[in-house]
């Protein structure tokens, strides 16, 4: 099993980072009096199609997963990953799949035309294993993008997820969806459920993103326990749940959300 890839920390990566986030924005006003809740999971592990999906599905709710198709039928550092029947199964239960790159190319570290062609090679892999939905949501692997792939990339989905912690609220950038991890252990799930309790005062966009969600998990995953935890408190805030797509579309059509 090959060591997990980490984008890189360097000073000229993080001025590149602070430069993609302030770039081809597609602004929205969120102000909303009623917040609404995503789940996500990436890549994405077996454990999310099955304990992730159960956590959601006994309150009710569906998510959103971001599928890598190179990992399909894989074992990686986040156990066994998905397969067809994951999909068909995720699908047919009305959950979202949505779309990261084939290989999960780091995007700020790829050309415009080597991203299309992942992008466009992992919407085909996904088809042929049967998935029938367009995909309209699409997270940027590792949260790294640039400007350049921000303006290629919006014009084929609705929404592009990155990584940064924070409830969307306010002037948000649909082309870089803040996400707030469910890692981290007891302390970062602490975290997830505090930004759930800040909803109840002001209300907001606030998406999750997760991996494994499964006993003794990756560094980047969680435990059946935890995930349910977190719904237990998105259940007390009385957030609405729903999609990342079901989420977006609502934005275009609620006034007071404007473009
Ligand atoms: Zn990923």
């Amino acid at each position: 099993m090959n060591a997990p890839y980490l984008p890189s920390s360097s000073i000229w990566s993080r001025v590149n980072r602070q430069w993609a986030r302030f770039s081809a924005r597609t602004p929205i006003s969120v102000d909303l009096d009623h917040a609404i809740v995503s789940f996500s999971f990436d890549d994405f592990p077996k454990s999310a199609a099955i304990q992730g999906a159960q956590a959601l599905e006994d309150h009710g709710w569906r998510g959103t997963y971001y599928a890598s198709a190179v990992f399909a039928g894989q074992l990686n550092h986040h156990g066994e990953m998905f397969d067809a029947e994951d999909l068909h199964r995720l699908e047919a239960s009305g959950h979202e799949i949505g779309c990261h790159t084939y290989e999960h190319l780091d995007c700020s570290k790829a050309n415009v035309s080597d991203i299309m062609q992942s992008v466009e090679h992992n919407q085909s892999a996904l088809k042929q294993m049967g998935l029938t939905q367009d995909m309209t949501s699409f997270a940027f692997p590792y949260g790294e993008a640039t400007a350049a792939s921000k303006r290629l990339l919006d014009e084929r989905f609705s929404t592009l997820r990155g990584v940064r912690s924070r409830i969307n609220r306010g002037s948000v950038d649909l082309n870089l969806l803040n996400s707030v991890p469910l890692d981290g252990g007891p302390a970062g799930i602490a975290k997830a459920v505090e930004a759930t309790e800040a909803l109840i005062l002001h209300p907001g966009w606030l998406i999750f993103y997760a991996h494994d969600v499964q006993e003794n998990p990756s560094e980047w995953g969680c435990t059946p326990d935890q995930l349910r935890s977190v719904c237990d408190a998105v259940e007390r805030s009385g957030a609405r749940v729903m999609t990342i797509g079901d989420a977006s579309k609502e934005f275009g059509t609620r006034s007071g959300l404007t473009s």
